[in-house]
């Protein structure tokens, strides 16, 4: 075995699993094709709960100060994100160069290796073990792992290697999306003419990002990115302005394309990010729907290969992240519709934007959107699940918070009752898990109110269990850390 786990694709999504394999203890090898990270601009926009997520893992501040814009859209129709409470409301503007930037230097500190120009074009599970086939300029090599994850993007050659079936539809409508320099047209949002949808939007350094769709214009089949005078023509047909004097720094074609794989996990091999689902990139919610599928994914196949995983663990990923993305899939399908939509979705659009005047409505699809309302697990379990809200705590040791607690991506046993012997009994129970979960006694701070529970926190930032000041955690510490050490 040359290593634990294999991670196919250096994008954000296998840097930050790589990350967190590595703070689950895993040894792990990223297999990247490209020589250099893109250049690419491609996503530019987290949302709450990716940046609540990131901040577990001390990744916000190096992100420095991005832009936030609480507006934000539901189909094109400008909507104000709400939803539950969050240090992060809104969209966060991170080029996704720049966060693959972060996420690539923090798994390499935490100790995850990064190999660069090998291309991966065969997966075999042999035995107890899976073997992977790369060639590189220098030549063809193999690399064997106990698992494989491939997280290689939307045309996932470890999906199709590993047989996963990948249900869905093709893109009927797409848009045509370019960086161009030397162009003066108008800022444009979601700009809806007779005959079709604009959007541009004028960066500090003079390029502006545009898009367009010709309504009733089908998807075309293509084997090439589409060429500057297709998108001259499409521009001008629907704002009639001539933008062919400028220079396209990169450009192509996305459509509304929507399948995911029907499992995320086949034996050894697993899926995330872009390679478990395709959907059209609206909102930002491609990349953050990936982002946390690494998250989900990490500690449990790091446990898993650590061999402290109780049954099953490894098996919630797919039973907690496929919905997810199943729903994520079926409302970014609504946002299509409304978007992409000619006159006939006047209607609907008219009566979308009436319902977005009410509270609950913005805050249900700001929590939708953001990510905010993600629970696993059972409907009848009133906390668990539940995302783990931040919260300030004083300890006998000074002020932390339930974000601090969750910096070493371990599990958190947070004992708020403020009862020394509830403490001293919960010691007792813990001490059968030392090194994965710590026991934390601790009181909310005065303008950060928290029942006077026992809460236990998953390394990825949901409630594993929680219970009143009498109630045995005991149960759920073998359910999701395994069985005590003897
Ligand atoms: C031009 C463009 C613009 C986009 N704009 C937006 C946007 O505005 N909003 C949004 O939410 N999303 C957007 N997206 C989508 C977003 O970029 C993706 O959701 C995100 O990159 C997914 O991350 P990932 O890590 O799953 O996959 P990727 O970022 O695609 O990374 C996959 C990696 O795997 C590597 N790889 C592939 N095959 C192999 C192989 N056989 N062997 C080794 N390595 C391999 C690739 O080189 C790549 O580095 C855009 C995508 C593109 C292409």
């Amino acid at each position: 075995m040359d290593t634990q786990v294999i991670v196919v694709g250096a994008g954000p999504v296998g840097l930050l699993l790589a990350g967190e394999l590595r703070l689950g203890g895993a040894e792990v090898v990223v297999l990247e094709r490209l020589i250099a990270p893109t250049t690419e601009s491609r996503a530019s926009t987290l949302h709450a709960r990716t940046m609540e997520l990131l901040d577990h893992r001390g990744l916000v501040e190096p992100l420095g100060n991005p832009a936030c814009d609480v507006l934000g859209h539901f189909g094109g129709l400008p909507m104000e994100l709400s939803g539950p409470p969050t240090r992060y409301r809104g969209q966060w503007k991170v080029p996704q160069t720049r966060l693959e930037e972060l996420l690539a230097s923090w798994a390499l500190g935490l100790g995850a290796e990064l190999r660069r120009g090998h291309e991966v074009r065969a997966v075999r599970e042999v035995d107890e073990r899976v073997e992977v086939e790369y060639v590189t300029e220098a030549g063809p090599g193999t690399l064997t792992g106990e698992f494989l994850v491939g997280c290689d993007g939307e045309h996932s050659t470890v999906r199709g290697l590993a047989g996963f079936a990948f249900p869905g539809t093709d893109a009927t409508r797409e848009l045509l999306r370019a960086d161009v320099a030397g162009i003066e047209v108008p800022n444009r949002r979601f700009e809806r003419t007779p005959t079709g949808l604009a959007i541009a939007a004028r960066r500090p350094d003079g390029i502006t990002r545009i898009m367009v769709h010709e309504f009733g214009r089908p998807a075309a089949e293509r084997t090439a990115e589409p060429s500057y005078a297709e998108l001259v023509g499409s521009w001008a047909a629907v704002t009639g302005e001539d933008i062919s004097g400028g220079v396209p720094l990169w450009l192509n074609a996305f459509g509304n394309t929507a399948r995911q794989a029907a499992e995320y996990r086949r034996g050894r091999v697993l899926l995330a990010g872009d390679a478990a689902h395709r959907q059209m990139p609206v909102g930002g919610q491609a990349l953050n729907v990936g982002l946390q599928d690494a998250v989900n994914l990490g500690w449990k196949l790091a446990a898993e290969v650590g061999g402290r995983a109780p049954a099953g663990l490894l098996d919630t990923y797919h039973g907690e992240r496929h919905p997810v993305g199943s729903r994520v899939l079926s409302a970014i399908e609504a946002q299509t519709q409304l978007l992409l939509g000619g006159p006939e979705v006047d209607a609907v659009r008219a009566v979308t934007a009436e319902l977005l005047a009410y509270d609950r409505v913005r805050a249900h699809l700001g929590s939708v959107i953001s990510g905010l309302d993600i629970r696993y697990g059972d409907e009848g379990e009133p906390f668990e699940g539940r995302r783990v809200p931040h919260l300030d705590l004083v300890t006998p040791d000074g002020s932390t918070s339930t974000t601090e607690l969750l910096r070493p991506a371990r599990g958190v046993l947070l004992d708020l009752s403020g009862d020394p012997r509830r403490r001293t009994e919960l010691e007792r129970t813990t001490a059968g898990w030392p090194g994965r979960v710590r026991l934390v006694a601790a009181v909310a701070a005065p303008d950060s109110p928290a029942p006077e529970a026992t809460l236990l926190l998953r390394p990825d930032g949901h409630l594993a269990w929680a219970g009143d000041a009498v109630a045995d955690p005991g149960p759920a510490l073998r359910r999701w850390f395994g069985t005590p050490d003897a």
